[in-house]
């Protein structure tokens, strides 16, 4: 049984549209607010839909829609420069195999699947602030640039690494912080190129880092250039896409792998430029009165880990959890209990593969005489067992949490 009527979800994304579907079977209405008008077709590059994030959906009955337009990704191969295949990673036997997913499409199924579950999601609302209602029945009011409002008894920040929800519940919240890589992408023809089958190869290169997968009927490629300034997306696009693809050939010139070839084949229009890779270590406040974070707004990590989409599913459904069954705040306590550390280990771990992959000239020596031997230990599957196998009970009870004695 539900203790509150209804929650408004702030960003349409990928947490949002999950958190909604996720209420919605735990008996509560809710409504999401997105700030752009138009549909996310198009925008954003390619991320994975690891274990941990199929099971998530899977627990709430969603997971057929993402399987629907995912490219199984049954293990990684890591390799240095020289072409030496240095480890291979895949997911436990036991578990759904990985997905590899463009971000515009996995967006076009989440949100084709909430509002066929018939739930509402506005654009062109564009959270500006929030205040408690004046009714005194403690409901939170979200406000809209547009000059309109909404009133939920919960309102859950889902939007994003750059939060709106998180600076107003705590105007000293930490922002994000750059890993001194620029993001790069593209699908293309992979024609007449050695197919990796259904395994991705990521390529610590000598001068930057790539990975590919060339399939039969379509190939993918990123690029983690280093680069010492930040750079948002917008930023980064108004420098022409054929003088980033010039640039990136030109790093990858003495790599023994596809990449150059690959960046080749790709149109000027067809590379998605995502710029600066961000995270941010550790939100103090995860939720403040009637409000709470979920997603990158709350645990943003670099897609380095793999896991941005999925940690953003998997909060979704456990803060879904938490509301049936625990009054506020009990029920924001027993999310963010049951989420921080598992959230914070996998940012952290991220970050490091940021530092190998940044590494300057000298750095870089040394990263690639540790690397083979650092590899063959993390190729050890019990290494990844803890991100990839986390199971979610729908029907299992939260438990209040303790109380902390005064
Ligand atoms: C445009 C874009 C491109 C991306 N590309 C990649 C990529 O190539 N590779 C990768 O690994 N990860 C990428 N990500 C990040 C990845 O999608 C997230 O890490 C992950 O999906 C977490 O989802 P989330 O729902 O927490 O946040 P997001 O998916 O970022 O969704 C947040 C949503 O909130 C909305 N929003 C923001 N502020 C407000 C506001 N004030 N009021 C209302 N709505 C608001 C945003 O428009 C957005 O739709 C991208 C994110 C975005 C937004």
């Amino acid at each position: 049984m539900s203790r509150i009527g209804n929650a408004i979800i702030v960003g349409g994304g990928i947490g949002g549209p999950v958190v909604a579907m996720a209420l919605r079977r735990a008996g509560i209405e809710a409504t999401v607010y997105e700030a752009y008008d138009g549909s996310a077709d198009g925008v954003g590059g390619a991320l994975s839909i690891a274990p941990n994030g199929r099971t998530a959906l899977a627990a709430i009955d969603a997971e057929a829609a993402v399987a629907a337009i995912g490219h199984p990704m049954r293990a990684m191969v890591m390799q240095s420069w020289t072409g030496k295949r240095l480890a291979e990673f895949g997911s436990p036997p036991s578990l759904p195999e990985q997905l590899l997913v463009w971000r515009s499409d996995l967006y076009r199924a989440l949100y084709d699947e909430a509002t066929r579950r018939g739930i509402r999601i506005e654009h062109g609302k564009r959270l500006v602030s929030l205040t408690e209602s004046t009714a005194g029945d403690g409901r939170v009011v979200a406000h809209f640039s547009d000059g309109t409002s909404a009133a939920g008894d919960v309102l859950i920040g889902a939007d994003g690494i750059r939060s709106t929800v998180r600076r107003l519940i705590d105007p000293a919240a930490p922002e994000p912080r750059y890993a001194g890589l620029l993001g790069f992408g593209a699908r293309t023809s992979g024609a007449g190129l050695v197919s990796t089958g259904d395994k991705m190869h990521m390529v610590f290169g000598k001068r930057a880092f790539f990975g590919y997968q060339v399939g039969a009927d379509e190939s993918g490629w990123f690029a983690n250039l280093p680069h010492p300034t930040p750079m948002s997306a917008a930023e980064a696009r108004r420098i022409d896409a054929a003088e980033w693809l010039r640039r990136l050939a030109e790093v990858f010139r003495d790599d023994r792998t596809p990449a150059v070839e690959m960046i080749r084949r790709t149109a000027p229009e067809e590379l998605v430029i995502t710029g600066g890779l961000e995270d941010i270590p550790s939100v103090p406040t995860w939720h403040r009165g009637r409000v709470v974070l979920v997603g990158d707004a709350a645990h943003a990590t670099s897609p380095s880990s793999g896991q941005g989409a999925s940690l953003a599913i998997e909060s979704a459904v456990q803060l879904a959890r938490c509301l049936r069954d625990l009054p506020v705040p009990e029920a924001f306590t027993a999310y963010e209990r049951l989420r921080r550390d598992r959230a914070e280990r996998i940012i952290k771990m991220a970050a490091r593969t940021n530092s190998d992959k940044a590494a300057g000239p000298i750095a870089r020596v040394l990263r690639d005489l540790l690397m083979p031997v650092a590899m063959r230990l993390l190729a050890n599957p019990e290494k990844w067992a803890w991100q990839f196998d986390y199971p979610i009970d729908w029907a299992a009870p939260v438990a209040a949490p303790a109380r902390v004695a005064a």
